[in-house]
């Protein structure tokens, strides 16, 4: 592992909702208005204060992050990402997933945020194969954490044994390869 990213990137296997991470990110979807999966998780441990903010929020287009507060939730924040659906790969899918990744890191790195925690976005409904979204995930988190040295801590939160090893694997796996 590069040596800026070395010892700040960590998989916790769990439920995203009990971290105390200065911002969890969500897998919404482009109404910002909840769903299944993960993000009904976060809705539901951090109480209806989210819905009503993220009404005022006016969606988000596939690739892009907003931000709100944490409210019921250890987390301080809730960054709302929206990864692309699998078609394929055909259709830009790697690079959404990306700048998923990327405007998280920038919106807690410009707030000199220290710690962020991802699920393994676009994994479950949205059909995304694990493997190649966990190359993303950790070729983003590393750059992103390069970029924003005050991110101290940057959490893999995954839910299954599969995600867990399939993060284990890419981290261990030397740069490039
Ligand atoms: P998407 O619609 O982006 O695919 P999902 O919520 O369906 O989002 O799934 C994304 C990933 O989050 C899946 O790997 C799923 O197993 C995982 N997941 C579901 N609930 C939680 C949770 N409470 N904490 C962490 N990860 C979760």
């Amino acid at each position: 592992m590069p040596a800026e990213a070395a010892g700040r990137i960590e998989i916790v296997q769990g439920d995203i909702t009990r971290l105390a991470v200065d911002a969890i990110v969500n897998a919404a979807n482009g109404s910002l208005l909840g769903g299944g999966g993960v993000d009904g998780a976060i809705h539901r441990a951090a109480g209806p204060e989210l819905l009503a903010e993220c009404r005022t929020l006016g969606g988000a287009a596939t690739g892009e992050a907003k931000i709100t507060r944490g409210y019921r939730l250890p987390a301080g924040h809730v960054i709302h990402a929206v990864g692309p659906v699998w078609q394929g790969g055909g259709r830009g899918e790697p690079e959404l997933l990306a700048r998923c990744y990327r405007e998280s890191l920038r919106l807690a790195g410009e707030r000199s945020w220290r710690s962020i925690a991802f699920p393994a976005i676009s994994t479950g409904a949205f059909g995304y194969p694990l493997e190649a979204a966990t190359r993303v995930a950790v070729a983003e988190v590393r750059a992103g954490l390069a970029r924003w040295p005050g991110l101290e801590r940057a959490v893999f939160c995954v839910f299954s044994d599969e995600a867990r090893r399939a993060y284990q694997r890419e981290l261990g796996a030397p740069r490039g390869a």
